[in-house]
């Protein structure tokens, strides 16, 4: 034990030395984890200790455990799923949120994380040019923002029939009517189902061939509205970054008097450049909003954000009261917002993202990675028997391999390439099925992906792919 002195606080230091020099250093060797699950588990796996450990071997030892098993997301030729990259500034205020020991939970256990709250709030509305007047909830992620964002749809659409969900629960309350596009994220429907609006009763509309809904649909579909209802819009299609055209559906859906939710956990982030605002033109007039900060933004895992126009409607749907908490005048109290009681201060670190960025800085962000995004594009569709299937909108493209050959026997080799780019470890993209068939996914997030390391990781994909194109069995 090196330089334990026997308190505790020596964890701090070593954790911070431990983190810096993972940091430095993940730009090299394979982007990609080297343990898989079950290696990982093979290095934790031990008996439930008796005794304790001093502090400073306790942060070695998870170190010398988990470093294998850690994906390299955070570095600069990683294009899987939608990850950002942990960036340093927010990864230290998160740090401090931690060491602080601060509950989120009201404005007295921690003043300054509901007032950094109060202030992240206002920035954000600010940034992604929303309601000023709207609220905002600081969320696990986009998944729980869709969540808080369709309770407070709920509540207010019952609300205007005279029916009271917080006190009543659905049973025997009037029927919601829910339109959803047809490619929306998967966790929209969880968030349903936690809501007791079921996956399977919505009505899903056709969408286009990037993935945004298909207006005439749409415009078919609000027609059969005839009670509460709530409409379900797309900023940012997980494979394609397709936008729904929401300037054209919002004043539909709100004419039918439908509440207007839009999943925006990458796509809302547009609103933040000049040059692709127009992507997302419109989605200012929905009645709510959910986001991510780990995304766009940069924060460490979790951070996301419900925005809701009617801060009443946000506040009815989740307000939690109890004699013991004290009541506020006039101050942020955050658990009005989240599902959560007590909870980690996730503004200290959306507040040190934007104070560290700024506005320009966060729309060149976006900017930088469209731009990557359609560099890597450009590259992988001169090649022969590559084919890029959307039209670069954001920072996302989809990618198939062998498309000079039979459909079954592409989705063979698109599988083989994207298994060969993982195994080479130059860069990492992992794949999905669009429209039935394999695709390689190429989301451009991380914070220092810049156009030499989507040249470099554009010639590693293909050099993937002709490595598979050249085996026998091919
Ligand atoms: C990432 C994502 C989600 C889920 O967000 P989490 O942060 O994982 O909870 C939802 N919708 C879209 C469009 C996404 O890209």
């Amino acid at each position: 034990m090196p330089d334990d002195t026997g308190s505790p606080l020596a964890a701090l230091p070593r954790a911070a030395a431990q983190a810096e020099a993972f940091r430095r250093r993940i730009d090299e060797g394979p982007q990609r984890a080297e343990d898989d699950y079950h290696a990982s588990l093979a290095r934790f796996d031990e008996p439930l200790p008796e005794g304790g450990r001093p502090a400073t071997e306790v942060i070695d030892q998870l170190v010398a455990r988990a470093t294998p098993g850690l994906q390299k997301s955070a570095g600069r030729r990683f294009f899987g799923w939608v990850i950002g990259n942990s960036h340093p500034v927010g990864v230290a205020a998160d740090w401090l949120a931690s060491a602080w020991g601060q509950n989120a939970g009201n404005p007295v256990a921690s003043p300054a994380a509901a007032a950094c709250e109060a202030v992240a709030a206002q920035w954000l509305l600010e940034l992604l040019d929303l309601p000023r007047e709207a609220s905002v909830g600081f969320v696990t992620g986009a998944t729980m923002a869709n969540f808080v964002g369709l309770a407070a749809a709920r509540s207010a659409v019952l609300a205007r029939v005279g029916w009271d969900v917080q006190a009543q629960g659905l049973f025997g309350a009037p029927p919601i009517q829910v339109l959803i596009g047809d490619d929306a994220h998967a966790t929209v429907y969880s968030a349903l189902q936690y809501l007791g609006l079921g996956h399977a009763r919505v009505t899903r509309i056709a969408t286009d061939a990037r993935g945004a809904i298909d207006p005439a649909a749409f415009a078919q579909a609000v027609t059969h509205i005839t009670g509460p209802a709530i409409v379900i819009l797309q900023a940012g299609q997980i494979n394609t970054g397709a936008c729904d055209d929401f300037a054209r559906l919002v004043p539909l859906a709100q004419a039918r008097g439908a509440w207007v939710h839009v999943d925006g956990a990458f796509g809302l982030w547009a609103r933040t450049s000049r040059e692709h605002a127009a992507c997302v033109a419109g989605i200012e007039q929905a009645d709510s909003w959910a986001t991510d900060g780990h995304k766009w933004l940069q924060t460490p895992y979790d951070c996301g954000y419900a925005i809701v126009r009617d801060a009443r409607a946000h506040w009815d749907a989740m307000s939690i009261n109890a004699s013991y908490l004290p009541v506020g005048q006039g101050e942020r109290d955050p658990s009005h917002y989240v599902p959560e009681l007590s909870r980690r201060a996730r503004g200290f670190a959306t507040w040190a993202m934007i104070a560290h960025l700024g506005r320009r800085g966060i729309g060149a962000l976006v900017e930088q990675h469209v731009r990557v995004a359609r560099l890597m594009a450009a590259r992988l569709a001169q090649a022969p028997g590559v084919e890029v299937v959307n039209t670069v909108v954001l920072n996302q493209l989809i990618v198939r391999f062998g498309t000079d050959r039979p459909a079954d026997e592409a989705d063979r080799l698109t599988r083989a390439t994207i298994a060969r780019l993982q195994a080479d470890g130059e860069a990492f993209a992992g794949g999905a099925q669009w429209r039935g068939r394999w695709v390689m996914r190429i989301s451009v997030i991380g914070s220092e992906t810049h156009e030499a390391e989507g040249e470099r990781s554009a010639q590693a994909i293909l050099a993937a792919w002709r490595q598979v194109r050249a085996q026998p069995s091919a």
